[in-house]
């Protein structure tokens, strides 16, 4: 399905730090799926050019959530490391 060009972000304020201004960008996304974790490269985002935020259309979730459906489809894998932060400190 095709989709019209979303114009209609550009320049908005940031519902986040209501300070930045949205800017149509590709990026990579950590999108999760139940227990799956995958990334998916060139995802179309609004992002605020203050906080970074990343806003996207309902129909690239829709996408995005497809596509990790059918994961096991994917041929490209990363190995990641994982770490335990251990230490006493507290969030504040
Ligand atoms: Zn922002």
């Amino acid at each position: 399905m095709k989709h019209k060009k979303a114009s209609d972000m550009a320049g908005k304020i940031c519902a986040l730090c209501c300070q930045g201004h949205l800017e149509a960008k590709r990026g990579r996304e950590y999108f999760r799926h139940g227990e799956a974790l995958i990334i998916i490269e060139d995802v179309p985002a609004w992002v605020c050019n203050k906080c970074g935020e990343r806003y996207h259309h309902a129909w690239v979730f829709k996408r995005m959530r497809e596509i990790a459906i059918h994961r096991d489809q994917l041929t490209e894998h990363l190995r990641v490391p994982v770490a335990h932060y251990q230490s006493g400190d507290e969030a504040a």
